[in-house]
């Protein structure tokens, strides 16, 4: 019999160790197949990782062993559904996120990897090779070993260039005959030019990026200054040596122009990925990957784990963004694991952004990456930005759209150009207050205030989605008069349509794209100029190039520092950046209006004058005096359970037995928001050593018992924003 190691998901342990599973000897089993197992009175799907050849039979083995080995219920794939490499990017990824391997293959392959016993024929092709050249007497023989010396040729091309001496050369044993699957070829490329020249700067940035001796690159530019043409020449070189490129993006429904722009330049040879497509074509893009019909690959972070085999180039645009970071277990960074991955093919990788982390900036400072920037914008300098004092605006009875704000957008209006507003706040308000007893309306389930959405007329829970009536008197006093705090973008739009009736507006939030297509229709009706004014939350601050765009205003600038969270002031950076640079990008000047109530903060002032170098500065700083990343390493770990003595209880034993381990600093356990009816405490580690503190979770995590289903933990190495 064979006995068959096996990785599994398992409802208690988290032990990242194989179980052994035994079938007979006929069955062929490969690494990366999945298999159907017995475990306890349930059958799960597990991971083949190893087989090897037994003479015992079952009985003896358990005689041996002392445990009885059960037999595998049932082969489910054909074929290993990983290689070699995405195989032990698995097991990497595991160890770096202190997650299962299990749960890591799982959330590396395509919903619908494999439709089962879908096996197609192969189509084989058949190859020629020299095996001894003397044999050859006649002139066409000759010439024909002699073209075999270069290495082996198809048969079908061998007898077209030289007939007639197939038969012979065959008998003498002068060749032989391999058969070989056939495998589709990289379809032939078509790449059209870019309809312009490229400018100084950007040949400069390319040269520098092809001549870089480190594997990974820091392309800081300014919000149009060229980037994307950067990637595209780039990908353009790999894909005329015949190497795939990766070009990874925040979120295609939110970036058209981008794909669009890929598209056009490289017509049929790239195949787009990302979370919107059905598994099916999921599955349609990932096999065009893996049989080689496409040498260009633009998606969102599940992208990463295409199945390349002959990578040229990755490219990271918008590196700082959030969405890079899965937030479900496996929590791993996809620029991580693209680093990993281009080490394995021996290709760069590119980190494009105007906003870099700072983590990879001061990378980037001390040459752990080379630092290449862009300077300029293409057509215009940035857009001149003003900062409005609120607090000033409101003695003077401006209480959502500050007076220079209203001036320039009449003035826009009148010139026909566009104007984009940033509010990054859905609903109408975000809380609802009793005016007699001063109660708040909270979410049933979440421990927050609930926002009122006028258009529906009712309350909304923005955690977990609970909706009730806004017709309610209030559960404490009675009373049916409630006050409404704050601004949603149903509240600007409201009081920007007030302001000009005559203006045509489009508003874009998670409210108004909840349908398929959603944001594709909006953002197509602004570029096509049916609409003056694009109000919306951060989804309108990413990516998007419209010409006519000269006036971006941002409100409530300052919200996002009032979070406890260590990343707030680089993440309120940049998103004023980012928006700010959607304004002036064509040939007619930009302007941007950025209204807040505090108004002295670093953060805001350095992000009005896109000053990234001195924000960087002052920043480090603070993380320094601080001590957080990149000064140092952190690990949250998030206890969630529906029984709150059961939370407290492990958050406090897992907080003591960190505390107890030398190098590690300790913060909490603190109790977060109840979420979805769940108590959630957390603690969170420093540490300077980042292998040791991995190894510490590990050990800690391995050891655990929690039956799943009771408590949850959820382990997070490197967090990104911990609200
Ligand atoms: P980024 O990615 O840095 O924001 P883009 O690559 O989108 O910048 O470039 C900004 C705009 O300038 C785009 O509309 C693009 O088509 C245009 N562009 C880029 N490179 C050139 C060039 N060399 N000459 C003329 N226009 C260019
Ligand atoms: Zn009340
Ligand atoms: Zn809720």
């Amino acid at each position: 019999m064979q006995i068959v190691n096996v990785w599994l998901e398992h409802s208690v342990m988290n032990l990242n160790r194989t179980f052994s599973y035994c079938c007979g000897d006929e069955v062929r089993l490969e690494r990366g197949m999945r298999v159907t197992v017995p475990l306890g009175s349930q059958q799960v799907v597990g991971f083949v990782d190893s087989c090897e050849h037994s003479d015992l039979s079952a009985e003896e083995y358990q005689q041996a062993n002392g445990f009885e080995i059960k037999e595998i219920s049932e082969l489910i794939d054909n074929e290993p559904l990983m290689n070699d490499e995405l195989y032990e990017l698995g097991l990497w990824m595991a160890r770096q996120t202190v997650s299962t391997n299990i749960a890591c293959f799982q959330s590396m392959l395509p919903a619908k990897m494999k439709p089962k016993g879908n096996r197609q024929k192969a189509v084989m092709e058949y190859y020629i090779e020299l095996i001894d050249p003397s044999q050859a007497t006649s002139n066409k023989q000759k010439a024909a070993v002699e073209a075999l010396k270069n290495g082996g040729m198809l048969r079908s091309e061998f007898n077209r260039n030289y007939p007639g001496v197939y038969g012979v050369l065959f008998e003498r044993g002068a060749i032989k005959v391999t058969a070989k699957e056939r495998e589709a070829e990289v379809s032939n490329l078509e790449i059209r030019e870019a309809g312009y020249p490229l400018t100084e700067e950007q040949k400069q940035a390319i040269e520098k990026i092809n001549n870089s001796q480190k594997d990974v690159i820091l392309l800081h530019g300014l919000t149009g200054s060229g980037k994307t043409e950067v990637y595209m020449q780039l990908a353009a070189q790999k894909c005329r040596q015949g190497k795939q490129v990766l070009i990874l993006v925040p979120e295609i429904s939110l970036t058209p122009q981008m794909v669009s722009r890929m598209t056009s330049r490289f017509g049929n040879n790239i195949a787009i990925y990302h979370s919107k497509l059905n598994n099916q074509e999921r599955y349609e893009q990932y096999q065009l990957v893996r049989k080689h019909k496409v040498s260009i690959v633009v998606g969102t972070r599940s992208a990463v784990f295409m199945p390349f085999d002959n990578l040229g180039l990755i490219v990271l645009d918008e590196e700082h963004d959030h969405s890079y970071k899965q937030d479900s277990t496996p929590k791993y960074h996809c620029r991580d694991v693209a680093i990993h991955r281009a080490q394995h093919h021996g290709c760069k990788v590119i980190l494009g952004s105007a906003t870099p982390t700072l983590e990879s900036y001061a990378r980037a400072i001390k040459g752990v990456y080379d630092l290449v920037e862009l300077k300029n914008r293409i057509y215009q300098n940035l857009p001149k930005s003003y900062l409005i004092d609120m607090q000033k605006q409101l003695r003077k009875g401006n209480t959502i759209l500050s007076q220079p704000l209203k001036d320039a957008m009449r003035e826009r209006l009148e010139n026909h150009e566009q104007c984009i507003l940033l509010l990054n706040r859905r609903g109408y308000t975000p809380i609802m207050r009793c005016s007699s007893c001063g109660e708040v309306i909270q979410c049933p389930h979440c421990d927050i205030a609930m926002s009122y959405h006028k258009d529906e007329n009712i309350l909304m829970c923005h955690t977990c989605g609970q909706t009730m009536d806004a017709d309610i008197a209030c559960p404490t006093c009675g009373s049916r008069s409630w006050l409404h705090y704050g601004v949603g973008t149903q509240r600007l739009y409201e009081a920007v349509q007030k302001e000009f009736p005559e203006a045509r507006i489009l508003r874009m939030d998670a409210d108004t794209t909840r349908k398929k297509g959603g944001h594709q229709e909006i953002l197509e009706q602004f570029e096509r100029h049916e609409a003056d004014i694009l109000l919306g939350t951060q989804m309108i601050a990413k990516g998007l190039d419209y010409p006519d765009v000269t006036l971006v205003g941002i409100f409530n600038a300052d919200a996002l520092l009032a979070r406890m969270d260590y990343r707030c002031v680089e993440v309120t950076f940049d998103l004023i950046v980012q928006a700010s640079g959607r304004s002036g990008r064509g040939k007619r000047k930009g302007e941007v209006f950025v209204q807040a109530y505090n108004c002295s903060h670093y953060g805001i002032q350095l992000a009005v004058k896109q000053d990234y170098v001195n924000f960087f500065k002052r920043e480090m700083n603070y993380r320094h005096i601080g001590t957080y990343p990149p000064y140092c390493y952190m690990a949250a770990i998030m206890f969630v359970s529906g029984d709150e003595g059961k939370v407290q209880k492990a958050a406090y034993e897992g907080a003591q037995h960190f505390r107890s381990i030398e190098g590690l600093r300790v913060l909490g356990p603190s109790q977060l928001n109840r979420s979805f009816d769940e108590y959630r405490h957390r603690i969170v580690i420093k540490s300077m050593d980042r292998e040791k503190m991995i190894d510490d979770v590990w050990n800690w995590f391995q050891q655990l018992s929690y039956n799943k289903q009771q408590l949850r933990i959820q382990i997070d190495i490197d967090p990104y924003v911990m609200d």
